[in-house]
């Protein structure tokens, strides 16, 4: 009883210090300053919207007021049999999100750490702490990956090693070799967690291996998203793949009914419709090369567009027109946009990739602003 008296906090229950000391997700934002919509270019989502067939299915989903299906098998059997996956070895989660966060949770916790780059996806740092384990971050290389850096700060209580490639925010890739390289560099009791949330928007010539490794490897997961190139952020549907034992211990503490009735019906028609990801991707590739084109005549303004294999651009500012100036002046046209102060990023904006009409909007409005010089 003197307890409650001495101790002032013990009047209320008492998060776990790794738990209050974790900064909340900070979603792209949708509306300007005065609250008014905007187009919105800050979250990544498909331009063309989803499929027509998954848009249809979602419609005729079933009797909500049954639980859906726990292990989503439709679901997994058409995802297998896209990518030579056996179903078994298939995790699906409420978003990638649940699956990062569970990966961090079943094999690292308090006295551990988790590796990840700097500028990485900003989920790593909550997996981390959410489990108690210590975040370490590894040096970038001009804003990606290094191989090298991440390897030299993996440590003897290292568990997990996230990489997401293509990286967000920067759009960062590494090839096959250097996937292989980070891989053969972790002790085999070291989780590696390849995020492959952007991979189909790659070429396949350009295929990073992840998957392959998942197949044959004990110690790699591969996390892939129904939010990107399928169009269905809102549906919240990613999965995970790697050896079954892996596959396991998800499978026993993700939510039991992760993924809801249209969440599953909507999935599965999208992956029946091929064809929307291959507009997806062909349309992505397009205007990203020609939005790259017209920002690469404002070198001498100071922006600079880093490579990006995914499906928006991060561009640095070093010239009198800053990243902040920019962000509100697009704002100011109608857009919204990322810009990353809170991510160690104040230099840059991320813009996804959005309708031809829009990339030359903004492009202009780019322009104009570089020219006036603020
Ligand atoms: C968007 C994104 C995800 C996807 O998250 P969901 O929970 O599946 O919507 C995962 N990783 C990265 C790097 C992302 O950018």
């Amino acid at each position: 009883m003197t307890d409650t008296i001495s101790n002032p906090f013990a009047d209320r229950p008492q998060p776990k210090p790794w738990i209050a000391a974790i900064h909340a997700y900070v979603p792209g934002k949708t509306t300007g300053l005065d609250g008014q919509p905007l187009i919105k270019l800050s979250a990544n989502e498909n331009p063309l919207g989803t499929s027509p067939q998954a848009r249809a299915a979602r419609h005729d989903a079933g009797e909500q007021a049954v639980y859906p299906d726990p292990d989503s098998v439709a679901l997994r059997h058409a995802l297998g049999a896209l990518h030579g996956i056996g179903p078994d070895r298939i995790v699906m989660g409420t978003g990638s999100d649940e699956l990062l966060n569970l990966a961090a949770q079943a094999f690292a916790g308090p006295g551990d750490d988790v590796v990840y780059v700097r500028y990485g996806f900003s989920v790593y740092d909550i997996a981390a702490r959410r489990c108690g384990a210590r975040p370490l971050v590894a040096p970038d290389s001009d804003y990606g990956t290094d191989v090298d850096a991440l390897l030299a700060t993996v440590t003897p209580a290292t568990r997990v090693v996230f990489l997401a490639n293509p990286n967000n925010p920067t759009g960062s890739y590494v090839g096959r070799d250097a996937i292989a390289r980070l891989h053969a560099g972790l002790r085999p009791d070291t989780l590696l967690v390849i995020d492959q949330a952007y991979a189909e928007y790659v070429a396949p010539e350009d295929d990073d291996g992840a998957l392959a490794l998942a197949a044959s490897a004990r110690n790699v997961l591969v996390t892939r998203t129904f939010s990107k190139i399928y169009g269905l952020a809102g549906e919240r549907v990613g999965w995970a793949t790697g050896d079954a034992a892996l596959v396991d211990m998800l499978n026993r503490i993700r939510g039991p009914f992760n993924l809801s009735l249209s969440a599953q019906a909507t999935a599965l028609a999208a992956v029946g419709d091929q064809g929307f990801v291959q507009a997806s991707y062909t349309h992505n590739r397009t205007e990203r090369a020609r939005f790259v084109a017209k920002l690469a005549a404002l070198g001498n303004h100071g922006l600079r567009p880093l490579p990006s294999e995914a499906n928006f651009v991060l561009i640095e500012f070093t010239g009198l027109l800053s990243a902040e100036a920019a962000y509100l002046g697009l704002m100011n046209r109608g857009y919204i946009t990322r810009w990353l102060p809170g991510q160690g990023l104040p230099q840059c904006l991320r813009i996804t990739i959005g309708t031809p009409e829009q990339m030359e909007d903004i492009a202009a409005a780019l322009t104009q602003m570089a020219n006036a010089g603020a």
